[in-house]
């Protein structure tokens, strides 16, 4: 038949509803991460018949969803997690959300939600983000994150591509993720559960990827690691770590470090930082030297298995283990439980290895602005 093409987002359609009781707002140390919202939000409908309709930014509040939406019942919901900075004079300014819309298009498509144009969203996050700037504190480690939600509206229980959405971004203030200096993390290598399979959703930014990921967690916490680290099939091999991806970095008998991740498979949530951190590794292992990392570094993305990092303990060539995500940005690990034993990994004197702190603090001065990069992009 004939396609019909439907109106994608459009910026100039903007409608902006300011709050006429703006909240009071906490001080930076009572910020905790996820719970207070700045006092806008934006939403954009869409329905299969009409395409996208008008964006609005209004005062940050409940949304009315009838009972029988598609959302409540088989978890049409993906999200996408990002950060603004703000600088002395007041700039705001995005990590690469040209990432984080590519990702949050791919998670659409997977669920049968519609896609959009990253772009026009992007501005459109732009002028919330500006409109509610003084939300972001502009002390050194903290920052906004931005939570952009797309979720499946449809008023009806058969299960099928919803015929109705609405996308909307909300914003919360939040701190360093480890108010007193880094915290190495203690993980279950857990074989009693998969976080994702071959073929399955682990690829995707999904709602339904991440309940039933609570149970784990708390089934590690009562035996004392703070989070999961993912295995999968009778190789053990490792995934990711608790919500974010994994790196190991071992040492080579000539003395080389090689840095690992797993590479980018359905198991495996294509991270911004990972890919970030891959970039920026690098880059120094082709001559832009990060301070902190060694000299002679490799970076491969290839399988790693349980045995691999069993065998790299025994023979003292574990350098570093950490994690990569936008909320922490690096976390250390310093104890891995596994088959009824812990696996020890050394971590440096503030709590992250070299790799990691200098890799986050690459990271952090081109977010904040204090590198000139193209990753960072101004509101
Ligand atoms: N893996 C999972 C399962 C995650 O939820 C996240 C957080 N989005 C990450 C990895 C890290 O991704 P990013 O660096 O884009 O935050």
């Amino acid at each position: 038949g004939e396609i019909i093409q439907v109106p994608d987002i459009d910026p100039s359609l903007l409608q902006i509803q300011n709050t006429e009781s703006p909240k009071t707002r906490l001080p930076n140390s009572k910020l905790i991460f996820g719970k207070t919202f700045t006092d806008h939000m934006l939403t954009i409908p869409w329905t299969s018949a009409s395409g996208w309709g008008t964006p609005v930014i209004k005062p940050y509040g409940p949304l009315e969803l009838d009972p029988s939406s598609t959302v409540f019942h088989y978890a049409f919901t993906l999200f996408e997690g990002m950060k603004a900075y703000r600088q002395e004079d007041g700039t705001v300014r995005l990590f690469r959300p040209d990432m984080n819309m590519a990702r949050m298009n791919r998670s659409a498509a997977r669920i049968a939600l519609p896609t959009f144009d990253g772009k026009a969203l992007t501005e459109l996050i732009k002028k919330l983000v500006v409109l509610d700037s003084e939300w972001i504190p502009k002390e050194k480690g903290y920052s906004l994150y931005i939570r952009p939600t797309l979720i499946g509206t449809q008023n009806a229980l058969g299960v099928g591509p919803s015929s109705d959405a609405l996308l909307f971004v909300i914003c919360s203030p939040v701190g360093p993720y480890y108010a007193s200096g880094f915290k190495p993390v203690q993980l279950l290598a857990t074989t009693k559960f998969v976080r994702a399979a071959p073929g399955g959703t682990g690829g995707y930014k999904l709602g339904a990827n991440y309940a039933p990921g609570v149970v784990p967690q708390a089934e590690a916490a009562k035996e004392g690691y703070s989070q999961n680290l993912w295995l999968l099939g009778e190789e053990h091999a490792l995934t990711e770590v608790g919500t974010m991806n994994l790196f190991v970095a071992f040492r080579k008998p000539d003395g080389t470090v090689e840095l690992v991740t797993p590479p980018l498979d359905d198991v495996v949530l294509p991270g911004v930082t990972r890919d970030s951190a891959l970039q920026l590794a690098r880059e120094h292992s082709d001559g832009q030297a990060i301070p902190g990392l060694p000299e002679k570094l490799i970076v491969s993305e290839r399988k790693l298995i349980m045995a691999d990092l069993v065998e790299a303990e025994k023979n003292g060539t574990l350098v570093e283990v950490f994690g990569t995500g936008t909320a922490a940005i690096v976390s250390a690990v310093d104890k891995i439980g596994y088959e009824g034993r812990d696996i020890i990994i050394p971590t440096g004197p503030e709590g992250l290895g070299p790799i990691a702190k200098g890799i986050l603090d690459r990271i952090t001065s081109i977010q904040t602005g204090e590198t000139e990069h193209p990753w960072s992009v101004v509101a």
